[in-house]
């Protein structure tokens, strides 16, 4: 079976999950589209794509961005946080990646059994998302308009991506888990101290981000993780290259870090968890 119909095969099994995102009345798969009772239809592409947003929205990452990121996450830049989550599933739920990005993290939640879907705002990452071999459906997606029907997933997962927490709050079942990663101020600090040591952006807090996500969800827990990756001098340029940190970063700075690069990289990070009541 071509990808395109397998995807729309497992589609129809989940069915109804997904939400019109104009009328917001519940979609059935027909042949290898989403259509709504209103006829609003959503073809998928050949990888087994869909693409919900009537425009394209354009984001800061580019082909070159995405693919120097699937590279060092393949590498497994993030596996130690991602395991950490995935062996709190059993493997039974149906889970939502939120702001999935160029797919891997997913794809290593998928293999737990669960049924995944992964969505991001970004086209050509859920384009990338799409070649990857997994069983996680993959969209382009709006967070602030989720195309799911309410109380449909066990497991919600927010690597890195802002929170819509009343679209969380609608999509997820009561019961359901949400596990969200937040930088820490250790996070890639090889890389913020050699990119703007001397200035504002040489520190980091997360303090507004964990009050925002903690008034949303007052009994969540707090788990800190933090580990240095090993990274290839061939590895780091990708590294740099993922990352929005070095976007803006003096040029003169970056060639200097490129030049003479660390040979690991901290990771510092919270996990906040939290169940629905
Ligand atoms: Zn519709």
């Amino acid at each position: 079976m071509r990808k395109i119909e397998q995807k729309a095969a497992w589609a129809a099994a989940q069915s109804p999950l997904f939400a019109c995102p104009v009328c917001h009345e519940p979609m059935q798969v027909a042949a290898t589209s989403l259509v709504c009772p209103q006829a609003h239809r959503f073809d998928l592409a050949k990888k087994g794509t869909v693409n919900f947003l009537n425009a394209p929205v354009k984001t800061e990452y580019t082909a070159e961005m995405l693919s120097a990121r699937r590279r060092v996450l393949e590498a497994g830049l993030f596996r130690p946080f991602v395991a950490q989550i995935a062996a709190q599933l059993t493997g039974r739920e149906r889970l939502l990646d939120v702001g999935c990005g160029e797919g891997t993290p997913t794809a290593t939640l998928a293999q737990t059994g669960a049924s995944t879907v992964g969505f991001d705002i970004s086209a050509p990452a859920i384009n990338l998302a799409g070649t990857l071999a997994t069983p996680a459906f993959f969209c382009v997606a709006d967070l602030a308009r989720l195309p799911f029907l309410a109380a449909q997933f066990d497991v919600l997962v927010d690597l890195f991506s802002p929170g819509a927490y009343s679209e969380f709050k609608r999509v997820l079942r009561p019961g359901g888990r949400l596990f969200k990663v937040i930088p820490a101020s250790g996070y890639l600090r090889e890389l913020r101290q050699g990119l703007y040591a001397g200035t504002a952006k040489a520190t980091y807090s997360n303090a507004a981000v964990k009050s925002r996500f903690l008034q949303a969800f007052p009994e969540a827990t707090v788990t800190p993780i933090s580990y240095d990756f090993a990274v290839a001098a061939e590895q780091f340029e990708d590294l740099v290259t993922m990352t929005p940190l070095s976007w803006q970063a003096p040029v003169a700075k970056r060639q200097a870090l490129l030049d003479n690069p660390p040979t690991s990289i901290h990771v510092d990070v919270e996990l906040l968890q939290m169940t629905l009541s």
